[in-house]
């Protein structure tokens, strides 16, 4: 199928797209790597009358660590730029393994951060990693700029905090401690497939025992999640096999995934307890060096 027709807009400085995007009807959406948009557009499950593409956005790319404590990655940045990135691999390694389980080599070369971020799917992989990290999005609307925590930004199944005026220009990432220990479990039918289930985790050691953690989880429910009492059950602990079978169980109790194609509600959302005792068990071996 191809989509339906609409205008082509390419802006080439943010204030240009934001006067675009308050400016036009209710029915223009922004285009990014398109490689979730067009399948919908196909599908006919978005059928926008403008489509404004942040591609000559120069000013939405880009990764830093300028301010010293956190990372601060453009929204347009590709998950194939994560995944390439030095800086990434050396402070923020998680964002690498979360960014080769998505899709495939092709989908990654366009697909963008703030595209994966901004789409409210609960099947994308970064927004739970995002809740798990704490990571602030940096919205841009025509009344100015506004910083939304990712734990508070997803609201449903494509709903989210963002207004219709407001364009995601990047994510801000608190950095964890040297030494944290990390891990994206994600299980999928075959390379290329959407989450199972998945969850991500970060972590870090006092004395052999995990001092914090934060877990999220992925395609599980309407949104995104965050785990908070999964985290919570390993607290003082070395994950020993009891504390395990709570976190997993922490895990279970807030996910309330549909059944499809990957399985039965029941069994994804055993599969979220899973993944989380998966995680936890690698991030804890990182942690440990
Ligand atoms: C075959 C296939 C397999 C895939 N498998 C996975 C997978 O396993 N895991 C996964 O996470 N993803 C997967 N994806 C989705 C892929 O990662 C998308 O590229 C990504 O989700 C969206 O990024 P994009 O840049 O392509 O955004 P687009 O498709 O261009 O946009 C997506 C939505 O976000 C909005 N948007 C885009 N940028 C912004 C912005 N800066 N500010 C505000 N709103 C914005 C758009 O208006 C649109 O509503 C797959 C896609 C395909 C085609």
């Amino acid at each position: 199928m191809i989509p339906g027709s609409f205008d082509y807009h390419r802006p080439t400085s943010l204030g240009e797209a934001v006067a675009l995007l308050s400016g036009l009807d209710v029915d223009a959406r922004l285009i990014a790597g398109g490689h979730s948009l067009i399948p919908m557009m196909k599908l006919r499950l978005a059928t926008p009358s403008h489509l404004i593409d942040l591609a000559a956005l120069n000013e939405l790319k880009g990764i830093s660590a300028a301010s010293g404590d956190a990372i601060v990655i453009g929204a347009m940045t590709t998950q194939h730029e994560l995944i390439a990135s030095e800086l990434l691999a050396a402070r923020l390694p998680v964002i690498r393994e979360t960014a080769r389980l998505i899709a495939d080599p092709q989908v990654r070369y366009c697909g963008t951060l703030g595209g994966n971020v901004a789409n409210g799917d609960p099947g994308n992989d970064m927004p739970a990693l995002m809740m798990c990290l704490g990571a602030i999005y940096v919205l841009q609307g025509k009344s100015g700029e506004r910083r939304v925590a990712a734990r508070a930004y997803y609201q449903g199944a494509y709903a989210t905090a963002a207004r219709a005026d407001e364009i995601l220009t990047a994510v801000s990432i608190p950095l964890p401690p040297p030494g944290h220990g990390y891990a994206y479990e994600k299980l999928k039918r075959k390379v290329g497939d959407y989450a199972t289930a998945a969850a991500g985790v970060i972590l870090t050691l006092a004395n052999g025992a995990v001092a914090a953690c934060a877990i999220g989880l992925t395609n599980v429910a309407d949104t995104p999640l965050f785990a908070q009492a999964a985290g919570d059950a390993v607290i003082g602990s070395k994950l020993d096999k009891p504390t395990l079978a709570r976190a997993s169980a922490a895990a279970e109790a807030i996910a309330s995934p549909a059944a499809d194609g990957r399985g039965s509600a029941e069994y994804r959302r055993k599969m979220a307890g899973v993944m989380t005792a998966r995680a936890l068990s690698r991030a804890f071996a990182r942690a440990n060096g």
